[in-house]
């Protein structure tokens, strides 16, 4: 039996994705060893995702300016809005050097099976972007969502809405090349610039 202490740490460590009670129990007691410099400097860079860290209002990246610099830059093409499931994926895409439009973080995707939609996702506020009632300057949406069921029922869903109370975008999609089922964060470069170059859409 572990102290209070410990079992609180533990308890908070399992609430990571991938971490179990085996790996948080690794953590707590790497920490334990390892010295007062490498926790409290741990410490800090939590403090200061949690001070400084916040939500783009304008795409839902997270950043520590609001507007991000991406939604701020003068120098990127406004007419083009590349939709993601997670702000990691806005990383991998810039990574690609190829992508020169804005974004929008869904901050998930549709789940089937949940039924009905979660309210946390940023659609209402991606249809807000698209809406020619906003004078929008958006001419393409790239629907960049990961190859799998959840991602193809979440484009299909955005395609028909978006479509609905705009008829004259353009919506493409990432062209093939992607391993189904796979990740968009994970995905090389060359894979992901050329899926990126070679969209289609309508
Ligand atoms: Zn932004």
């Amino acid at each position: 039996m572990y102290s209070k202490s410990i079992n609180r740490l533990i308890d908070s460590l399992k609430k990571l994705p991938s971490v179990g009670q085996r790996t948080a129990e690794r953590f707590v007691f790497h920490l334990l060893k390892s010295g007062k410099k490498d926790v409290g400097e741990l410490i800090l860079s939590l403090k200061d995702l949690v001070d400084n860290v916040k939500s783009c209002e304008v795409c839902w990246d997270f950043s520590d300016e609001n507007p991000c610099h991406v939604c701020r830059s003068a120098g990127r093409d406004r007419g083009l809005l590349c939709v993601v499931g997670d702000p990691q994926d806005i990383h991998a895409i810039e990574k690609t050097g190829i992508f020169s439009g804005l974004y929008h973080v869904l901050r998930g995707v549709i789940e089937p099976e949940e039924g009905g939609l979660d309210p946390k996702l940023k659609i209402k506020e991606l249809l807000a972007r698209s809406s020619p009632k906003n004078k929008t300057a958006l001419k393409e949406i790239i629907l960049a969502l990961n190859p799998d069921m959840e991602g193809e029922t979440t484009m299909m869903y955005l395609e028909r809405e978006i479509k609905k109370q705009n008829p004259k975008i353009k919506i493409s999609r990432l062209a093939r090349g992607l391993p189904m089922g796979g990740d968009l964060q994970y995905a090389d470069e060359i894979t992901l610039g050329s899926a990126l170059k070679n969209r289609t859409g309508k």
